[in-house]
């Protein structure tokens, strides 16, 4: 029988201050398999995935008019 690997990179998750909405529901997740960090808030749906270099590669901020 062989051994299995385990794998080295494993996502991370952070609660962090949502940039948005400014509630601490906020959710910032490590993919070191994509090498991407995505930040996303359940309380008003913001959503923020950024690559290598801090480059955006996607961002949604719900919630702004007036
Ligand atoms: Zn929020």
């Amino acid at each position: 029988m062989s051994k299995l690997k385990e794998k080295s990179l494993s996502t991370q998750v952070q609660r962090i201050c949502c940039p948005n909405c400014g509630c601490s529901a906020a959710e910032r997740y490590f993919l070191p398999e994509y090498r991407i960090i995505r930040t996303q808030c359940g309380t008003c749906d913001y959503l923020m995935v950024m690559g290598e270099g801090g480059k955006v590669i996607e961002a949604y901020a719900p919630g702004q008019d007036s």
